[in-house]
């Protein structure tokens, strides 16, 4: 009932509050238009006295940073836009961004291309699977890597086998693995989530 009236993406964001908590580092993999980066740090900031932790976001456009960073500069003081981390590079290279000694709460991924841009530029399974093994090393036990997977376009199903694959392959001890798909509406996005269990 939640899924078939709200978007993927907040259904997400619901799964990502019982996550996330105040003081957190967290990664958004691919910032696109700043929705989902905003979300996140909100998530990690406690309004109370300001306190709050990192969100590590990059795209590998150039207009989507910049038009991430336009919906910060809109929405937020320039104290809190400092907590986000605005990077021009591919997903999979985000240990060269976030700090070593951090411990990352979350990674999430929105795939595909960005809404109102250029429809060429679209994740691919190769660098979301390299994504996918950097996010494993880089996440804290009771963490989350969330993907919000795209399957109408060409290319799409074949990225959600990738990701799935890489789910199905995380130890059962250490992962819970699990899928959320609309079944009367086939091309909706699929929401895959893999937790991390605390040790
Ligand atoms: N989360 C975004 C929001 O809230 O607006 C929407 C993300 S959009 C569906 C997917 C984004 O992934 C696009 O902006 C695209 O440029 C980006 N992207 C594609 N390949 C990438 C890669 N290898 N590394 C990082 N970002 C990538």
């Amino acid at each position: 009932y939640l899924f078939g009236r709200k978007k993927a993406t907040e259904v997400a964001h619901l799964v990502w509050e019982q996550i996330i908590q105040k003081g957190d580092v967290v990664v958004d993999a691919t910032c696109g238009n700043g929705n989902d980066t905003l979300a996140m740090l909100k998530m990690v900031t406690d309004d109370s006295n300001g306190y709050g932790g990192h969100v590590y976001a990059m795209d590998i456009q150039k207009d989507a940073i910049e038009s991430t960073s336009s919906l910060l500069d809109q929405t937020l003081g320039s104290k809190e836009k400092e907590r986000v981390k605005l990077f021009n590079i591919c997903h999979s290279k985000m240990e060269e961004i976030v700090p070593e000694k951090s411990s990352v709460r979350m990674v999430a991924f929105n795939l595909g291309y960005l809404p109102g841009g250029n429809k060429s530029i679209i994740t691919v399974s190769d660098t979301t699977l390299s994504a996918l093994k950097a996010s494993e090393r880089v996440l804290v036990p009771g963490g989350l890597i969330s993907l919000v997977v795209y399957i109408g376009h060409p290319g799409g199903r074949e990225e959600l086998e990738v990701v799935e694959a890489f789910g199905s392959g995380l130890p059962v001890s250490d992962w819970v693995c699990c899928k959320l798909q609309m079944l009367n509406r086939p091309l909706a996005p699929v929401l895959v989530f893999m937790f991390k269990r605390e040790k």
